[in-house]
């Protein structure tokens, strides 16, 4: 028997929907789609704090916010606090420990290279995929995030950026808690929300979709053409050494995950970012490299190698620099890009739930 996840009675926001559901919601109100173009650009433009302050509204749509906007009411104004702003030694990466209205905790990272601004984002409220190295993994799952929170990760990184006097967000990455797979709908309609040209105007060619290898999502993303990019975090190229890192694949094997790749790519003609975590000793040798080359054989691959952030729930050390240019020096010959990250942030924790892991020590 599989046990039912409880989601706590989320009360919807108007940051939850998409241009399209904002128009329909008002049509029986008499609002014209004109006015309806103004209030989208108060909320994801001028990231408005108090719509019911926006005077520049026609006066119909003032009262409906007053009447609908509350939190007893059909909508809920109550956007995320900020609980920490924690900023690496060297200022490029921002960590931002978020408390979301039912209490929950989520944890949004911008990072700043060359004046270029990154946000990554989560997309649930811990994990229930459990990948041993990882902090969210280790916290296990609580709850998917609404669309409207994974929306206000990206207004709270903007209004952040803006009081600097930074330009806004370039890129997006949902690499922070969670899977953003096991939680699809709402993860759809929040990039929907985000990539709007009348709103945040990130292009889907800006933001990247990381999943652990949810088979049934990434058929799903090539069904529905959806134009985003994808990463798949492998992490091992046996059945036997991935599954000793990521649980899931006893679900989803790996010759079931790399079969959807191919199905993705011949589908959608797309390159796929394959994550790498280079843990010391266990996934980080040339012969383990090259395996990794012959099962990417025949895709359009790149693959990102992460040295680990060392978590308090696992004992793994990351991979030294030396040996990440060796693994990196046989993709090369086999010809597959590579990128070794940099651990940029380390010293606020970067790696994904581990601000809010700490948090709760
Ligand atoms: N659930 C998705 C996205 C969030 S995790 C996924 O797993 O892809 C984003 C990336 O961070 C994944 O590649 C994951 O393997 C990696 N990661 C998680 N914890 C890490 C750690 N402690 N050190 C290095 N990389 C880590
Ligand atoms: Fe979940 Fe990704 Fe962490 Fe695995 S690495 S536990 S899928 S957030």
């Amino acid at each position: 028997m599989t046990a039912a996840v409880a989601q706590p009675p989320v009360i919807r926001s108007l940051l939850d929907l998409t241009f399209e559901e904002l128009q329909q919601e008002f049509v029986a109100f008499g609002i014209s789609p004109l006015h309806v173009r103004a209030l989208w650009r108060s909320l994801h433009r001028k990231l408005a704090g108090d719509l019911t302050a926006e005077t520049d509204l026609v006066p119909p749509l003032q009262r409906w916010l007053k009447i609908n906007l509350g939190p007893a009411n059909r909508f809920s104004s109550l956007l995320p606090t900020q609980i920490t702003d924690i900023a690496s030694e060297d200022g490029f990466t921002h960590k931002f420990l978020l408390r979301l209205a039912d209490g929950q905790t989520i944890e949004t990272v911008v990072m700043s290279y060359q004046g270029r601004h990154t946000a990554c984002l989560s997309t649930q409220v811990g994990c229930a995929m459990g990948c041993v190295f990882c902090a969210t993994g280790q916290m296990g799952f609580v709850r998917h995030l609404q669309p409207g929170e994974i929306v206000a990760q990206v207004r709270h990184a903007q209004l952040a950026l803006r009081a600097k006097g930074k330009a806004g967000l370039r890129n997006l990455v949902l690499m922070g808690m969670g899977e953003p797979l096991h939680n699809y709908d709402a993860v759809m309609t929040a990039l929907e929300i985000i990539s709007d040209h009348r709103g945040h105007n990130i292009g889907p060619s800006k933001i990247s979709i990381s999943t652990v290898g949810v088979v049934p999502g990434i058929l799903r993303l090539a069904e529905e053409q959806r134009p985003y990019n994808l990463a798949v975090s492998l992490h091992g190229a046996t059945e036997e050494e991935r599954s000793a890192l990521v649980p899931i694949s006893h679900r989803w094997s790996l010759a079931e995950l790399m079969d959807a790749c191919h199905a993705y790519f011949a589908k959608t003609r797309r390159r796929i970012f394959f994550e790498w975590t280079l843990i010391a000793g266990v996934n980080d040798s040339p012969a383990q490299s090259n395996r990794l080359a012959k099962l990417l054989s025949g895709l359009d691959a790149h693959i990102n190698l992460i040295p680990l952030n060392p978590t308090g729930g696992y004992g793994g050390a990351a991979t030294q620099m030396e040996a990440a240019q060796a693994f990196k020096k046989v993709l090369q010959v086999a010809g597959f890009p590579s990128t070794i990250r940099q651990r940029r942030g380390i010293d606020v924790a970067a790696g994904c739930g581990q601000l809010r892991a700490e948090k709760h020590r």
